[in-house]
């Protein structure tokens, strides 16, 4: 079944003579268990649909379903829930918070949200970072652990509600070859264990390969 579809997507940004139109009419639907590659140039369009899926922002027209909600319809508040509940984020940069832990940083998202602390998120927390291979880290501060480490304490900070689905933009293009595939590789085994949807954009062909499927955005279309 379909988890996400996406019908005639239209994105323009500025007005007038300085109207660029990225998102040209595209169609792609997600089905549930996906782990896919979205492959272009830089400036093709890329972020700017994962940033719509993400419900981040609204297209300029076109559908957005996931999960059988309908998406182009819904509030802004509406649209925060859903987001919060259903869809995690990783980003080139971790954008992690360096003068605290891994435990915490996996941890606060969560907890401010629910505006406060509880042991259920802690343990969740713990429970993630044991998943990443970071178990021997966990009171590390950020500052203090290598680049392939904070990534995958941004892995784990996105898988904290169990999203159905995780949108990764250039996860690896700040990481040397090796941390990576090791990147890829973790997104991969949790993909087959949790059957979380990933969608990974990239402008790197070995990458993308060693994704199940190649989503190719050109001329703001999926080709
Ligand atoms: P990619 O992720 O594939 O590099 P983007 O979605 O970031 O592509 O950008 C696609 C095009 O949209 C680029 O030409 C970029 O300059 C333009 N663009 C992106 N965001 C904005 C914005 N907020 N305002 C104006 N133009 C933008
Ligand atoms: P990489 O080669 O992956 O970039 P680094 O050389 O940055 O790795 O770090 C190697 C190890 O040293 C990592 O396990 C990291 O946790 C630890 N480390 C890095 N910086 C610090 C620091 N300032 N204090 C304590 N441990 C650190």
């Amino acid at each position: 079944t379909a988890l996400l579809e996406v019908r005639d997507l239209v994105k323009t940004y500025g007005e007038g003579e300085a109207e660029t139109r990225v998102l040209k009419g595209l169609d792609l639907a997600l089905e549930e268990g996906e782990f896919a590659a979205l492959l272009g140039p830089s400036g093709s369009g890329k972020s700017t649909l994962l940033t719509i899926l993400g419900t981040l922002m609204k297209p300029t027209s076109g559908q957005h379903h996931m999960l059988g909600e309908d998406l182009t319809a819904a509030s802004d508040r509406d649209l925060t829930e859903f987001r919060n509940r259903h869809i995690g984020f990783v980003f080139q940069f971790h954008h992690l918070l360096p003068d605290f832990t891994a435990l915490e940083n996996v941890m606060f998202p969560t907890a401010v949200r629910q505006g406060r602390e509880t042991g259920a998120a802690r343990e969740r927390a713990r429970e993630l970072l044991v998943r990443v291979g970071l178990e021997d880290r966990m009171e590390f501060l950020a500052t203090e652990l290598s680049g392939g480490q904070k990534q995958r304490v941004a892995i784990a900070r996105a898988l904290m509600n169990q999203p159905e689905l995780v949108l990764a933009d250039e996860p690896t293009g700040n990481l040397d070859r090796e941390s990576a595939s090791q990147v890829m590789e973790l997104l991969g085994e949790i993909n087959q264990n949790e059957q979380t949807t990933f969608l990974i954009s990239t402008h790197d062909e070995k990458i993308a390969a060693s994704c199940r499927r190649q989503i190719n955005v050109s001329d703001g279309k999926v080709s």
